[in-house]
């Protein structure tokens, strides 16, 4: 099959770059055929290769998505909540791939996607390594062994420059532990705390948040009871690990046909 061809979206990014850098390196699997920034970017009109430190590789930064669209398979798309649900239209317009790696996503962002889901085949995942899929399903699994007893809490940690919280893997830690236990992670949720909040109620799942210096992203699961305590850990240490997660989905969803997919599916987990 011919090598696929692929537009990055918000090219100029810490997770464009790696991008431009990860489909270059797939052995012909996959080119990238389109780099997109925004408009007034300082990355436009400069070669895409150049931009993410692998030399020229003829593709030009514009910041026209609708002629980029026309001529590609899939786009993989590491951004903001906004561009991705302009993309998603595009995309199903196109009848194309489309990779979601963006976070921070609104339940208003995720049902235009759903909508647009009905023509295009959308890849979103708010975590794209193996590592932290297989911690998913682990999570699931162990939140379903235990009872209340044990007390859930998901503890994350990233660079400074991170504009979301908790993070997207974070969430999904939450929504795994909750499916476990068969509860809803909207009611049992507690996202902060702070002052005098009383004590912990049985049955919540909390959430803190670290940030700082340019951790590529930590997170763990803690399940803790009297007398002990059940830690799951991710580390990554590496941005390469989400970049070839997103190679991946786009390969398995070209000519797949439409509908909304997660990261497990890819995966087969
Ligand atoms: P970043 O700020 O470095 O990159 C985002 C890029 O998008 C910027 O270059 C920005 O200029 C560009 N952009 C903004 N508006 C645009 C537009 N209209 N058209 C084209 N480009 C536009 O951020 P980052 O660290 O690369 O992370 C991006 C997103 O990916 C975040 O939501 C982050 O949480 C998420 N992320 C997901 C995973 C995963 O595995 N799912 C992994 C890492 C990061």
């Amino acid at each position: 099959m011919s090598a696929m061809k692929l537009a990055i979206m918000g090219a100029a990014g810490r997770m464009g770059q790696e991008l431009i850098r990860t489909v270059q390196a797939s052995n012909g699997t996959a080119v990238v055929a389109g780099a997109i920034e925004r408009a007034g970017s300082n990355a436009l009109g400069k070669d895409a290769g150049e931009l993410a430190g692998i030399g020229t590789i003829g593709v030009m930064v514009t910041d026209d998505p609708l002629d980029i669209v026309a001529k590609v398979d899939g786009i993989l798309d590491f951004t903001i909540p906004a561009v991705s649900v302009e993309v998603a239209g595009l995309a199903a317009n196109a009848r194309i791939v489309h990779v979601i790696g963006t976070t921070g996503c609104t339940p208003e962002n995720d049902a235009a996607i759903k909508a647009a889901a009905r023509h295009a085949t959308i890849i979103k995942a708010g975590n794209m390594s193996l590592g932290v899929n297989l911690l998913v399903a682990l999570t699931r699994k162990v939140a379903a062994a235990l009872d209340e007893d044990f007390d859930i809490e998901v503890l994350e940690m990233h660079h400074k420059h991170k504009v979301d919280a908790p993070s997207g893997t974070a969430l999904m830690l939450g929504e795994a532990a909750a499916e476990g236990r068969g509860v809803s992670l909207t009611e049992t949720s507690v996202r902060s705390r702070d002052g005098h909040t009383g004590a912990r109620k049985r049955g919540d799942i909390g959430f803190a948040t670290l940030r700082g210096g340019n951790v590529v992203g930590e997170h763990s699961v803690i399940f803790a009871a009297d007398g002990e305590r059940i830690v799951l850990t991710h580390l990554a240490t590496d941005r390469g690990i989400f970049a070839r997660g997103a190679v991946k989905a786009a390969l398995w969803g070209r000519g797949k046909g439409p509908g909304l997919f997660t990261m497990a599916d890819v995966l087969g987990i």
